[in-house]
């Protein structure tokens, strides 16, 4: 069987015969086939958004969020369904699933519940003018029709954190998923249907970067481009979109530090660092995969640390007892033995791991650490998005600062240290989006998401999330 195209309101097939394997991870085994996908899909998709506009952006803000809320409830009526889909065709252990459907529901809830107060509440607003018998009121419009490029390690989630503020905006969308996890976003589809959500306001368009994501950076309908995923492509997205100043948001990669003081308990830390690297295989684009711990609790939390990574349950995602699932794809799989063999030709210290897992099937590899890791190794330097944990020691808390801001990226931080206002102080130094204190890396709706450096362009979530799809208009006049 082929996945359709969700276009104008039905699945339809792709205009191009030519398609792609979905795989099951854990078991190599092909689950379904995806479209290529072709641009005259995306031509239709877009034309549908476009046609929709006008309608959907002249509800009241509330209207929308009804929708939103009612997609919220569906997600969650469905619950373990798409859970283990997701699982399934992600690789990710089950409870992961379940973290990843709740912070979908919670985005579109959050948007939902707050429609009135992130936007209507502002919309014409006056603006107090210095110049005398003048005035202006604010006006907050929906960009347009919204493509939302997503990546495969969060299905579901990413695309939420896109969507939800996309729709309550007034704009209308065209979704392009992941070729490697089309199966959980193929979900969103049947859930417009059921919530009614009125013909082409969310449109998803299956298949490759090459046929369906390139043709709607340019699409000249489209008028936001919003896109997570990897540098090199949101490189390729930001090009094609200057040609005519496309409005564009960039959720790009990183390579994020977590600190652990002197004063941190031991078992604590161990939990949060494992945490941070070990989640999704380390499949996220928050992963902490650089440690950086002060000389003196070293000796406490690296062998803490290799027996736990060493206890770490990988499996079966569908077992409820499995603590990690393997990487998503053979081509993630292949990259990490890359860097295993690099860090053999760097003669990297390796504590843990460093090899795939002796399991028959799957892309599973061990969870790994790395000690004393130069700082201009590239396995310190690159994002690698799997279990891979490099770490380094410091002496003092201005050179672990400039350690964990020594580096391309600034997606995310932790900071775990005993002593709360040192936590503070040095969250407010580091170069870093969002920045957790002593624990792990909860997601909040209401809380930004988004990197400084090379980790992207704008944010998500929160009212910064909505901004996204709003054009910012000032009516001025004389009183
Ligand atoms: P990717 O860049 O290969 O693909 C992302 C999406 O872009 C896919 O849907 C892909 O088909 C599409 N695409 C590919 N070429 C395109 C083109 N020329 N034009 C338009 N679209 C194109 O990334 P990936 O491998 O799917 O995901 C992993 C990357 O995503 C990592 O670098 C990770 O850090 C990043 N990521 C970032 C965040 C964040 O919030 N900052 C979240 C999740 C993942």
């Amino acid at each position: 069987m082929t996945i359709q195209q969700f276009i104008d309101g039905r699945l339809v097939p792709s205009a191009s015969d030519d398609t792609l394997a979905v795989h099951n991870p854990a078991t190599e085994t092909v689950m379904d086939q995806v479209p290529r996908g072709a641009p005259e899909d995306v031509n239709r998709a877009v034309t549908a958004a476009h046609r929709a506009l006008a309608s959907w952006r002249a509800l009241t803000t509330v209207e929308r969020g009804r929708y939103l809320l009612a997609i919220a409830d569906e997600l969650e009526r469905r619950g373990e369904e798409i859970v283990r889909l997701t699982s399934r065709n992600n690789g990710k252990p089950l409870a992961e699933a379940r973290i990843d459907l709740g912070d979908a529901v919670a985005t579109y809830r959050y948007y939902g519940e707050h429609a009135e107060a992130l936007l209507d509440a502002r919309q014409n607003a006056d603006v107090a003018v210095a110049m005398p018998g003048y005035a202006s009121r604010l006006r907050l419009e929906p960009v347009g029709v919204a493509a939302l490029i997503v990546p495969w390690n969060f299905p579901l989630v990413t695309t939420a954190w896109k969507l939800a503020p996309a729709l309550l905006a007034g704009c209308t969308a065209v979704l392009k998923p992941s070729e490697v996890t089309p199966l959980p976003e193929m979900v969103m589809a049947e859930v417009a249907e059921t919530v009614d959500l009125p013909a082409g306001v969310l449109n998803i368009v299956n298949g490759t970067g090459e046929h369906v994501g390139a043709p709607l950076t340019i699409h000249p309908d489209v008028a936001k481009v919003s896109f997570t995923g990897s540098n090199p492509v949101g490189a390729q997205v930001m090009r094609a979109a200057a040609a005519d100043a496309r409005n564009i948001s960039l959720e790009l990669g990183g390579k994020s530090p977590i600190v652990v003081f002197e004063d941190a308990d031991p078992d604590q830390a161990v939990e949060w660092i494992m945490a941070g690297i070990f989640f999704n295989a380390g499949q996220i684009c928050s992963a902490t995969s650089r440690l950086l711990v002060h000389e003196s609790v070293a000796e406490a939390v690296l062998p803490r640390l290799k027996a736990a990574a060493e206890a770490l349950a990988l499996g079966d995602p569908l077992d409820e007892a499995t603590e990690m699932g393997p990487l998503t794809t053979r081509a993630q799989y292949d990259k990490a033995l890359t860097y295993f063999r690099q860090a053999v030709s760097e003669n990297l210290v390796c504590l843990t791991g460093g090899t795939a897992s002796n399991r028959a099937h799957g892309y599973f590899v061990a969870p790994t650490v790395y000690t004393h890791v130069p700082t201009d190794s590239r396995l310190w330097r690159e994002e690698i998005f799997a279990p891979v944990l490099c770490t380094r020691t410091f002496a003092s808390e201005d050179e672990a600062v400039a350690l964990a801001n020594d580096c391309a990226y600034g997606l995310a931080a932790t900071v775990v240290s005993a002593d709360t206002e040192r936590a503070h102080r040095v969250a407010d130094r580091l170069e870093a989006g969002h920045v957790w204190l002593n624990g792990p890396q909860v997601i909040l709706p209401e809380t930004s998401w988004g990197g400084h450096k090379a980790s992207g362009i704008g944010r998500e979530l929160g009212p910064w999330g909505l901004h996204a799809f709003l054009e910012v208009k000032h009516v001025s006049y004389p009183r």
